[in-house]
Parts: structure tokens; sequence; C-alpha cells
């Protein structure tokens, strides 16, 4: 079956957690891992007369995000009720916004291998979450914690702007990016702090009229966001192919499984009977603090990225790999003021220091070589105290033990050779013991060399200068 024919259409609706101390309308903690239930009140549990009181901090992080999406914030605040039953929810209706959401038309840039695209965001809104049932590990029931119950929540939902899962992913991990660098959200994934459900649909390529759309949900990475589209695409095509109809319904993907399921079609769809909260009143938010909150934005991951190509001239794919996580950017930045180059610093964080992180499952986070250890290396590369060679065997040292390079040098004795006394004896005796690349050589296969060189750094364990062993060994070449 030819997927050609088709263009797949794709639009996300991402929920994240506001990083509020409490919850968005009332005083309970929004702390990950308490005990069960032991964060909540009258108000987040639903008690009849209790009244919700709007979080300040949540509406400044909802407007700060607005912003930073180029979203327009909207002129009046205002929220409405979502009705539905459900044991994770006491009151039976969550507290949304339906028609007025905060902010709404805006937009975010992605990189993608055909250049970069605009992608459309149709609004972003506040809203609070539900709790948690709890079925695994108890017998012929479930059971519920409210602590999350109450937690502010921002959902941003895109236009169906996204072509392919790549386009999916790209788009997520931007968002990403600018929601942790307005400290918006911690968008910890495996917290449940940051929650995507994909919406994919395809028509024939140059149809104008969007094809029938199914909703996945259950989706726990960026990852299983992107398989789970393409195998969407493909089942829509085929159900396409045979002649048949894709019905509008909601899907749950199944990671192991590596496939989305039927979950409930349009037709069982609720109905949320949205009415205005008669116990939140709506207010005005002036143009004046949309314009002071503006002003509060950081620089944002785009803006950092054309920053890192201009002053340190990276690669665009390093500095796009750099600035898509704060804190490898942020830790890139200060081994640079610990004094290393800026282009080494990026390769051996991104090619050495994150793969010797990645084999441990750690993460910077964890890591215990500070940047200033890193640059501290790097720069002994460059005084040639020791070699690239002997860097890579420090470095392990370092990510195991946390210790400073400069101490794992001197304990180890790994200072660079560069007496060139013992330098020429070693060579001598390697041309002595190579006839054959010592003959090419002198025919003028000058490569032969880079084969004796490495013969030198063999023989004194890498601890050669390898300029100084070149030029040694040219120097006895010519006399033998
Ligand atoms: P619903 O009323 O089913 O929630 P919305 O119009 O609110 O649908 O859109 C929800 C999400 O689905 C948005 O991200 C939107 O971009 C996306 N979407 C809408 N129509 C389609 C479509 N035909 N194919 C793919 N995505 C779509
Ligand atoms: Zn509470
Ligand atoms: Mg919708």
């Amino acid at each position: 079956m030819s997927l050609e024919k088709y263009e797949p259409v794709i639009g996300l609706e991402v929920h994240v957690q506001l990083q509020t101390k409490s919850k968005i309308f009332c005083s309970c903690s929004t702390k990950f891992g308490a005990e069960a239930n032991t964060q909540t009140c009258p108000i987040c549990l639903g008690l009849p007369g209790s009244l919700p009181v709007l979080n300040e901090q949540a509406l400044y992080y909802g407007i700060k995000a607005g912003i930073a999406l180029n979203c327009h914030i909207a002129e009046r605040l205002k929220f409405d009720r979502k009705n539905y039953f459900y044991p994770d929810l006491p009151k039976a209706y969550q507290i949304s916004q339906f028609d007025m959401p905060v902010a709404y038309r805006g937009w975010l840039m992605i990189e993608t291998k055909d250049g970069n695209k605009k992608i459309g965001i149709t609004r972003a809104h506040l809203e609070e979450d539900a709790g948690k049932l709890i079925h695994e590990g108890i017998k012929d029931a479930s059971v519920v914690d409210y602590n999350r119950c109450g937690t502010p929540l921002l959902e941003i939902v895109s236009e169906p702007d996204l072509r392919t899962p790549e386009d999916a992913y790209e788009y997520l991990t931007t968002l990403k990016a600018i929601l942790e660098y307005l400290e918006v959200s911690d968008c910890n994934m495996d917290e449940g702090s940051l929650r995507c459900d994909a919406n994919v649909s395809i028509r024939l390529r140059g149809a104008e009229k969007f094809g029938t759309k199914a909703e996945i949900k259950n989706l726990n990475s960026f990852k299983a966001v992107a398989k789970s589209i393409q195998y969407e695409i493909e089942r829509q095509a085929e159900v396409l192919e045979s002649g048949e109809r894709v019905i509008q319904e909601t899907r749950l993907w199944n990671d192991e499984k590596g496939q989305t399921i039927s979950m409930r079609s349009k037709e069982e769809a609720h109905d949320y009977r949205y009415f205005p909260e008669p116990d939140l009143v709506p207010f005005t938010i002036s143009r004046q603090r949309v314009e002071e909150i503006r002003k509060t934005l950081p620089e944002l991951p785009q803006a950092r990225e054309e920053r890192f190509l201009r002053d340190y001239k990276l690669s665009n794919y390093d500095a796009h790999v750099l600035v898509s996580d704060k804190k490898h950017a942020d830790y890139f930045e200060q081994a640079i003021r610990a004094g290393a180059d800026p282009k080494k610093v990026s390769n051996w964080l991104t090619s050495e220091l994150f793969g010797l992180l990645n084999t441990r499952k750690e993460t910077l986070d964890t890591c215990k070589v500070s940047a200033k250890a890193l640059s501290g290396l790097i720069q002994l590369i460059d005084k040639q105290v020791i070699s690239g060679k002997i860097a890579k065997e420090v470095l392990p040292i370092m990510v195991e033990t946390g210790k400073d390079p400069e101490t794992i040098v001197k304990e180890k004795g790994l200072v660079q050779v560069t007496d060139t006394k013992f330098l020429e004896d070693i060579a001598k005796k390697i041309i002595e013991v190579n006839p054959k690349s010592v003959a090419d050589f002198k025919s003028g296969k000058t490569a032969a060399i880079g084969f004796l060189v490495g013969q030198m750094m063999k023989e004194t364990k890498g601890k050669a200068n390898p300029a100084l062993a070149n030029q040694i060994l040219e120097q006895q070449l010519k006399k033998s």
C-alpha cells in the first residue's frame, strides 16, 4: 500500500502543570509524591459551600506562556464549568475555560529538515487537574488520590498545521523548551507535568477538506507520540484503501504492542454542558499588566540559538541540540565562562560527557562533573598537559568520582611526555622495528608517518605529545 497518496494532518493538545506552590483555587500544596490524600481541603474536594479563589501566580504563568507563544491575551478572564462525572473529579465538574481562553491565536516556529515551519496555536487555557485513580496492586477495587486534584494546568491546543510524526516531535520539543525557559513548568513527563493527546487524520494529497480525525490518548513520551501518529496514519490509510470510512473516535496508545486501540466513538463522547462558573466572577486583565509581564520574559530558546550561532560559531545542529534543553545550554555557557573554547566544549559535552551519562542512565542533574571541571579538562589539553586521548580516559573517572581533572592527572601520572630525549629513543626504536613503513615513507608515501606516530603513542600509552612525537619522528626518519 502506498502512503504517498495521503497527506497526514496532525494537531496536538498539550497539558502542562504550572509550577505554582499551591493549587489553582485553594492553598493546598502541589508537591509531587506526597502520601495519598494528604494535600486536600474542602475546596479541592468539592465539598458543598466551599468557594474557589484564583491563584494569581497560575494566571501570571498562563499569561507569560501565552505571550511567549505569540498569542493574544484575553481582555477578560472568565472560567467555566465543564460537567462530567468521574470518580477522580469529586465536584463532578472541572473548572476550565470554554469560550474565552486566557491566550489565543498564537504560533511557534519549528525547525524541520525542510526549513522552518510556523505552527498555529489555537488557544491556551487555564484549568484544574483531576485526581488520580489507582487500579494496580489492588484486588477487585480502585482507589483514588486527590492530591493532584486542583493542580493548575495550562492546556495548549495547536492548529492542525503539523504534517508528519517528526513535525509533531519537533513541536513538542520546541514547546517544552519554551516552557522550561519560562520556568512556568518543570515539564517532567514521568511525573505527569506534561501530557499530550494527538489528533490525526489523513486526506488525499492536494485535497482541501480535512479527513475525519482520531484522537490518541495515553501517550507518555514524545517518542510514543511520534510512533502512535505513524501507526495511526498507516491504519487510516488501510481503512480508506479497503473502501471504508475512518470514524471519529478516541483511541488509546499501547506502547508495548505499538498499536492504538479504540476507546470510544464520537457517539459516546461527553456533552460537557459548559456554563460560566458562578463562583469566579470575570475580571479584566489590564494591558499594562500584560506589558509588565512581557518585560519579565527571559531569552527564549530560538533567540539563544541565534546567539550561540553568532557568538560561538557552533554548527546549526549543535546549537539546536544544546539550546533545546535549558540545563544543557546553561552548563555549556558556564563551561565557556570558566575559560574553555566554545566549540571544544560543545564537542566534549555532546559526544563525550552525554555519552557517558547515557550509559550510566544519568543526566546533568546528577552529574558529578561540574561545568568548571569539564572546562578544566579541555584546558589541560590546550596547555598540552595531557593529550586528547588521555583526556578521554580522565573524563570517565571524573564522572565516576567527581574529582577534578588536575587531581586525576597527577594521581595517575598521566602528564604528557614532552621529554625530547625520551621521545627520540622511542622514535629510533619504532623506526627499527617497522622497516616497511619507513621504506614507504622514504618512497614518498607520506601517509606512512601516521602509522609510525600511532606506534609511538602506543609505546608511550598515549602520553606522548602527538605534535612533538610527529616532529621528532620526522627528524629521526631523515637521519635514518
Ligand atoms: P474537538 O472538538 O474534537 O476537541 P477541536 O476542533 O477542538 O476538536 O480540535 C482539537 C485538536 O484537533 C486541535 O489540536 C486541532 O488542531 C486538531 N484537529 C482538528 N481537526 C483535525 C483534523 N481533521 N485532523 C487532525 N487534527 C485535527
Ligand atoms: Zn485544597
Ligand atoms: Mg477540543
